[in-house]
């Protein structure tokens, strides 16, 4: 189906930009919008399914619409029913479409009227692209089973059939059902005292996109850490958690300095098994995380302020399509930055931006110059043409940074607040964003960017030639080290890394691992090695860059520690590189694929399709 055009002035919004629906979604929600959504559902660990109901509350916008149109994958769909206005429910026929391989399957309804709601009785498939069904060899403990959902960007429809576009907010309830000595959190209200007799209950009063549509269960302990902030985490793992975690509560209070209100209640955390595909995921009112984070001297922590800072940046403020994606992590990036600076002070924040931008400069050289605009400029039709999922943190983030620097805090600062302010809980366009820059911040300040330059960092390749880089002293010092190390001038007793934060370890690990005159020896990277533990380290961030030096390097003699990490580590950030650079390499090739092999089954599904993708390309 062609996707209407249509304008944001139909439904009343001040905007004259002509409009395309989601080409990633089915729903036609120029027409109904689901306001509501009621879950009840039982959890089945023995045929790993969801199963029960889903309802939906309609609001009809196009008075002839006659047909229901939502996204679903792989469920398995009992029957459709539809409340008339007297409260009475009533059959209604449905088809399920051919399947798209990105798209998954629409679900048409016909309707002979507009009902207020639709219900639909249903089941996942046991491989639910959102969900990762964990045996209990696959805990900490090894007693339980443990489940978890990852619905962005559009797998929520593999667990729920609903309109799954960022487009659309509905609040939520839901009453889930699961087997006895585990616990069910949502990313919704959560009760630390719930006992979950008569089933777990849930309600979410703000309204969300789809993709934040969250669920775990598994044998779970929860521990506060603060008025509105707690963790909950497998019991083996809840006092490590709490003590990495311990200044959530100041971070919050942070951001709420620069932002205004956090404005979802609570803010707790859901510390996952090492299956879990990314570092984190904002869930509104709980973050789900990486047990990788955890590196015992609170040193990943940025990854906290990260998903934080989508409490403004995607969760409030929301990217209308995946093409915008920038507008969600682009902001994150730049509002994660000024978060570290207000916690930890300016030498950290700057310390990170380097880091940042390096790495995006590095990734740079590796993406086709169509995917580096933060929006790219063909319609918004398909995912094929979108900017490059990872450079649009970054350079979204610089692009912000440039507009602070040239204005300043005291300009910038209530521009970005009033963003969030002016669009809270809803869907936004770049369109939009350029149109507030130019009313809140260009009119008056038209000095900080030329139409050109905005083009340029908008639709441009690359990073703008004006663009300032970061520099921190401490790593400037550092890079002085290295290559004094590098040439041989400077033994490994004198780099003296005991004083080393892990910034500093990830700057090192990065620059003796980059071109042929830059490279360190495998002599001195063994060397490295035996003095400080990198292989095996606590810090996975620290470890994963020893490791990829080390396969650059041939280093073969660390294969049982990074088999280890390939097998327990189910992160996408880590686990695609490793492999990438593994194959890369005739002696390696073999070997990583069949780890892989051992791997895979322990992986969630949207790691196993990364990387099955990734082990089929020449
Ligand atoms: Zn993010």
């Amino acid at each position: 189906m062609k996707p209407s055009i249509l304008l944001f002035s139909l439904f009343g919004i001040a905007s004259t930009s002509a409009f395309a629906l989601d080409p990633l979604s089915y729903a036609h929600y120029d027409q109904v919008k689901t306001r509501a959504v009621h879950l009840d559902l039982a959890a089945d660990f023995t045929r790993k399914t969801l199963s029960g109901y889903a309802e939906l509350t309609l609001d009809w916008l196009d008075p002839n619409a006659r047909t229901l149109d939502l996204d679903t994958r792989g469920l398995a769909i009992g029957r459709v029913q539809v409340q008339d206005r007297q409260g009475k429910w009533s059959p209604a026929p449905f088809k399920l479409d051919k399947l798209d391989e990105e798209k998954g399957q629409a679900l048409h309804i016909a309707l002979k009227t507009q009902p207020a709601k639709v219900r639909i009785d249903y089941r996942t498939s046991p491989n639910a692209a959102a969900l990762q069904w964990l045996t209990p060899a696959q805990t900490m403990s090894g007693k339980r089973p443990f489940m978890f959902s990852q619905s962005q960007s559009i797998n929520a429809r593999s667990w729920v059939p609903l309109q799954d576009t960022p487009a659309v907010r509905f609040t939520y309830t839901a009453r889930i059902a699961a087997p006895d000595g585990l616990r069910v959190v949502m990313s919704a209200d959560n009760d630390a005292k719930a006992t979950g007799k008569g089933g777990w209950k849930f309600t979410m009063p703000q309204p969300i996109p789809s993709y934040l549509l969250a669920i775990g269960i598994g044998e779970l302990e929860a521990r506060s850490l603060g008025g509105r902030t707690g963790v909950y985490a497998e019991p083996l793992r809840i006092e490590a958690a709490e003590y990495e975690l311990a200044d959530t509560e100041k971070m919050v209070a942070a951001a709420e300095s620069l932002y205004g209100p956090y404005r979802w209640g609570r803010y707790d955390m859901l510390v996952l098994p090492p299956s879990f595909p990314i570092g984190g995921m904002e869930n509104p009112r709980l973050t789900f995380l990486t047990p990788t984070m955890i590196a015992g001297d609170r040193s990943l922590v940025d990854l906290i302020a990260h998903e934080l800072a989508h409490s403004w940046s995607g969760n409030l403020v929301t990217n209308a399509s995946w093409k915008h994606w920038w507008l969600n992590e682009g902001f994150t990036t730049y509002v994660t930055t000024r978060i570290l600076e207000k916690l930890y002070g300016p030498e950290v924040a700057t310390m990170n931006l380097q880091l940042e931008q390096e790495e995006a400069l590095e990734e740079l050289k590796t993406i086709p110059v169509p995917k580096q605009a933060l929006l790219t400029k063909d319609e918004d039709t398909s995912s094929a043409q979108y900017t490059d999922e990872g450079l649009a943190y970054p350079k979204g983030a610089w692009f912000l940074r440039t507009l602070e620097q040239r204005a300043g805090r005291a300009v910038f600062d209530p521009f970005l607040r009033g963003w969030f302010d002016q669009h809270a809980f809803q869907s936004v366009t770049t369109e939009q964003f350029v149109a507030y820059l130019r009313t809140a911040l260009l009119a008056r300040h038209p000095d900080v960017m030329s139409d050109v330059e905005l083009d340029a960092w908008l639709h441009g390749p690359g990073i703008p030639a004006s663009a300032v880089h970061a520099s921190s002293p401490r790593l400037a010092a550092l890079d002085l080290k290295r290559n004094q190390w590098l040439k041989g001038d400077l033994t490994t007793a004198q780099l003296d890394t005991k004083a080393w934060s892990a910034l500093e370890w990830m700057k090192f690990l990065n620059d003796i691992d980059g071109s042929a005159q830059a490279r360190a020896s495998l002599a001195q990277l063994r060397e490295l090695n035996a003095a400080n533990h990198l292989a095996g380290s606590g810090n996975n961030e620290i470890a994963f860059r020893f490791y990829r030096a080390a396969i650059h390097a041939g280093e073969r003699g660390i294969r049982p520690q990074l088999e280890a990490f390939l097998l327990s580590v189910g992160r996408q950030k880590f686990v695609i590189p490793l492999y990438t650079a593994l194959r890369a390499d005739a002696g390696d090739k073999a070997w990583a694929e069949q780890v892989y092999q051992r791997a895979r089954p322990r992986y969630h599904p949207v790691t196993q399709g990364s990387v099955d993708k990734l082990m089929t390309t020449k």
